[in-house]
């Protein structure tokens, strides 16, 4: 193969129209596919001027932007930025990308121009911004419904607790009424009534009670919901405002021969809603009572982290099983097992406690077991005058009810906050809010069964790295020991003990 056939063989392989023009614009050499791509024969092309594959309409222009080429010729893009168009001998057109290179030959200054088609890249790249266009206008079209639907949902809403509103009152008149004339029979001030009429009277005025409760509640939600429930924060002492409560709760206690108590540190103050702080107790407190069996107990103690306040409410009643835990505060949620039979409550009240608490920065959540009790937690901004009296906090999980007394009774007076929980899932979820220093683990055991609590704990990301002080019956054995607690004491542990254990390990994050 000569030299000639070897470089047409080239020419007519490359996938692009290569053209070439001698100074005067006059086509002298063509590839197979210029020919095919413009419809001219290679008999036609050469000697034609170059501008007529110029569309008609830009040819005039197309002789200078020739001279200024040859002027500053550089191998590049022709028109960068421009849509490029060519035209065939049949006088259509068709979108083109042009590289010029300029080459000097025998008979002077030539140029070299790769012409592409990019027919179907156009196409292609005009369907995409239809596409993108039709996109963006749905999704505008959307945006703007989805807009009027928040408008719409927002207008509801405040025509549903404007109406709430509005029909509370209405009813709240008449109930008053009902319930004021049946405590007037039952009085009997008008003449003595009998049993069967006492009966009826009092089922009208329990009822009368059991609406206006409900009444409330659904009027309360509605106003937080809508976001037009008021929160006018304030610093205030715990203590006396918790007082309250609970002495408003003793005679109801007193009835069933529960032990209420409160054990919360004068110096400790909140930052909160007082009036919102006395729905929150007075809703965990009624609800450990109504939920408590004759015998039972109901404490409330309250510790500070940093600038958080715990407040907890643990009764010894009838529990709530895991699967509840979360669903007890939604609306009108009521754990059969427990309210069977008692129409007593709305369903709505730790609803309406969980938006307060959330609403003022609180979180809130609940530990129970079925027959073992319940302890709701729920947390508060600490005021101010708190800080002073901010001491470490230790975690007691105790195995069983009141097994960690004497533990708190051997902390409280070293300036130490102690919090009892009952569980390691309760633990986590204290130590996410409140970071203790320590945790002292009080086992009755320990059985295998026990050590899950200390794993349980390591799991915890919140907990990993706090000290463990297991304070056990037993010997520690060789798989408590592969558990790395930060320290072990066997039953009878004095206070001395205790304290020079803790002296030791708190605030050492790391175990080893
Ligand atoms: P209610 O008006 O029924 O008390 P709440 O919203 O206050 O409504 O409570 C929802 C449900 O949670 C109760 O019906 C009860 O089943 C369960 N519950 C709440 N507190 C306790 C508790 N201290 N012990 C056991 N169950 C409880």
């Amino acid at each position: 193969m000569t030299d000639g056939n070897r470089f047409r063989e080239l020419l007519d392989a490359a996938p692009d129209a290569i053209i070439e023009a001698d100074a005067a614009g006059r086509i002298v050499l063509v590839n197979e596919i210029a020919q095919r791509l413009f419809g001219y024969t290679r008999d036609e092309f050469l000697g034609l001027s170059i501008d007529s594959l110029v569309p008609a309409a830009m040819r005039g222009r197309h002789a200078d932007h020739r001279e200024s080429f040859g002027r500053h010729a550089t191998t590049r893009p022709m028109g960068s930025g421009l849509e490029l168009r060519a035209q065939r001998r049949d006088g259509t057109v068709f979108p083109v990308e042009i590289s010029l290179s300029p080459i000097h030959s025998g008979d002077g200054f030539h140029v070299i121009a790769t012409v592409r088609d990019v027919t179907a890249r156009r196409a292609a790249e005009e369907r995409f911004r239809e596409l993108q266009n039709r996109f963006t206008g749905e999704l505008e079209e959307k945006n703007r419904q989805l807009r009027q639907r928040n408008a719409e949902v927002e207008r509801s809403d405040r025509l549903k607790s404007e109406f709430l509103a509005g029909m509370s009152h209405e009813l709240r008149s008449p109930l008053h009424t009902i319930i004021g004339f049946a405590e007037l029979l039952i009085e009997e001030l008008e003449g003595p009534l009998n049993d069967k009429q006492k009966r009826f009277v009092s089922h009208i005025h329990r009822d009368s009670h059991h609406l206006l409760a409900l009444i409330n509640d659904l009027l309360d939600l509605s106003k937080i919901e809508a976001g037009r429930m008021e929160f006018h924060p304030e610093e205030f002492a715990l203590r006396p405002a918790l007082d309250d409560v609970v002495e408003m709760m003793r005679p109801r206690a007193e009835g069933k021969e529960l032990t209420l108590t409160a054990a919360v540190d004068p110096r400790v103050f909140v930052d909160a809603d007082r009036l919102h702080m006395r729905q929150v107790l007075t809703n965990l407190l009624s609800n450990a009572v109504k939920f408590t069996a004759a015998g039972g107990t109901v404490s409330v103690t309250a510790s500070q982290r940093s600038n958080r306040i715990a407040i907890s409410v643990a009764d010894s009643g009838v529990g709530i099983a895991r699967e509840d835990h979360e669903a007890i505060f939604d609306k009108f949620y009521q754990v059969g097992s427990t309210t069977k039979g008692v129409r007593e409550g709305t369903g709505l009240g730790l609803a309406i406690t969980k938006r307060l608490v959330e609403q003022q920065g609180g979180r809130i959540w609940v530990d129970s077991e079925p027959g073992r009790g319940s302890t709701f937690v729920f947390t508060v901004k600490a005021g101010r005058s708190s800080t002073d009296c901010i001491g470490p906090l230790v975690l007691i999980i105790e195995d069983e009810p009141r097994a960690g007394e004497l533990l708190v009774n051997y902390l409280a007076p070293e300036k130490l906050l102690t919090l009892c929980v009952s569980g390691a899932r309760q633990a986590a979820m204290i130590g996410q809010e409140l970071e203790p220093e320590a945790i002292v683990v009080d086992l009755a055991g320990p059985t295998t069964e026990d050590w899950q609590i200390i794993r349980d704990l390591r799991g915890s990301p919140f907990l990993a790295a706090i000290p463990i002080i297991v304070v056990s019956a037993a010997e520690i054995d060789d798989e408590a020991r592969s558990l790395h607690v930060a320290a072990h004491l066997t039953k009878p542990v004095g206070k001395r003990q205790l304290m020079d254990t803790f002296a030791r390990v708190a605030g050492r994050k790391a175990d080893s």
